[in-house]
């Protein structure tokens, strides 16, 4: 693609150790863009692959003219390699799509159908999760229903980063300064009018996940942290309420010394109580050093990527 022409379409394609896949992925891909007959780009970024990653894209750039390959100097994470994506995308719409085949290309055509019906969000909604383990998806479904539930945006169930949002929406999503880009949560708190499609999520076609449990909890709490404050805002009601008990409880001891004398019984109910308010006090701490940590990373103003090389520098520079 011409540097100077903007493409109607650009797929981002964030990669990280995706060797095995790309050229099967880049031929499916161009095999559809094709058939669409509209311009396009396909703008691969690669999150600092510890593989032949970068060689295999930097070989399809010289077959391919409308690859463009961005490099970023190490694995910053899908998010940032996201924003990275959609800040260089040039398109008129702009489609994220994972480099496994998970995500069926053939989906584009419907994308591209919804988009020139006029809408600006084309979403793909799986309807079917039987590709994934058994504890992927009760955690995903939980975490879905808890977000929802205590944040002001909605993300919409088992819907991914995989559909077409429109140039109005990429723009408005680069108004978001925010570093730490939870991008589900991103794409919801922009709005617009949206269309969803359905489709059935395959296996990975090579490689493994880079998702395990621990990056998935983490990916979670970013998640809920990023779009809301009810965390933070529970102690304040967990606090009365135990208050509220206490001083119950405190008045009704108090009448009883009074009417029945005193007496010492109750060492194991106390012990109890005081392990109880430790655990609570700290998991209340605990909550509230989740939000200062993200508040100090935020203050920071760190940039959320850096890019180490772009394709579209050395064709430039050969002209
Ligand atoms: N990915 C990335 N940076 C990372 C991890 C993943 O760019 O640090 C890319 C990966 O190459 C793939 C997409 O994000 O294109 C989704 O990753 P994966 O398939 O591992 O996640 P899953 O489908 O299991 O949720
Ligand atoms: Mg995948």
């Amino acid at each position: 693609m011409d540097s100077h022409n903007k493409p109607s379409i650009s797929i981002i394609c964030p990669c990280y150790n995706e060797q095995e896949v790309l050229s099967t992925f880049t031929d499916k891909i161009t095999e559809i863009l094709q058939s669409t007959g509209l311009s396009y780009e396909l703008l691969f970024v690669n999150d600092g692959s510890k593989d032949n990653t970068l060689e295999v894209l930097n070989d399809l750039t010289e077959k391919t003219p409308s690859v463009r390959v961005i490099n970023l100097s190490r694995n910053f994470g899908k998010e940032a390699a996201l924003t990275a994506g959609l800040d260089l995308a040039k398109g008129e719409a702009i489609i994220p799509i994972d480099a496994d085949l998970q995500d069926p290309p053939e989906l584009i055509h419907d994308f591209i159908r919804e988009w020139q019906k006029g809408y600006d969000v084309v979403v793909a909604k799986r309807i079917d999760r039987s590709s994934d383990t058994w504890a992927k998806k009760v955690t995903a479904n939980l975490f879905y229903k808890f977000h929802n539930k205590i944040a002001k945006i909605e993300i919409p169930d088992n819907v991914g980063d995989f559909r077409l949002i429109s140039r109005r929406v990429v723009d408005a999503i680069q108004l978001l300064p925010e570093n730490q880009r939870f991008m589900k949560g991103i794409f919801s708190w922009v709005g617009f009018k949206t269309s969803v499609v359905e489709y059935v999520r395959q296996p990975r076609a090579a490689g493994e996940t880079s998702f395990n449990g621990w990056r998935l909890w983490n990916f979670a709490l970013e998640g809920i942290t990023s779009f809301s404050t009810a965390p933070l805002r529970i102690w304040l009601y967990l606090g009365i309420f135990f208050s509220g008990i206490a001083f119950l409880y405190g008045s009704a001891i108090i009448l009883k010394t009074l009417f029945f004398g005193v007496d010492l019984p109750g060492y194991a109910s106390m012990i109890t109580v005081i392990l109880f308010f430790g655990g609570i006090q700290l998991i209340g701490l605990g909550v509230m050093g989740e939000y200062i940590g993200r508040l100090y990373m935020e203050s920071k103003r760190r940039p959320v990527y850096i890019i180490e090389s772009d394709s579209a520098d050395k064709q430039g520079e050969a002209q």
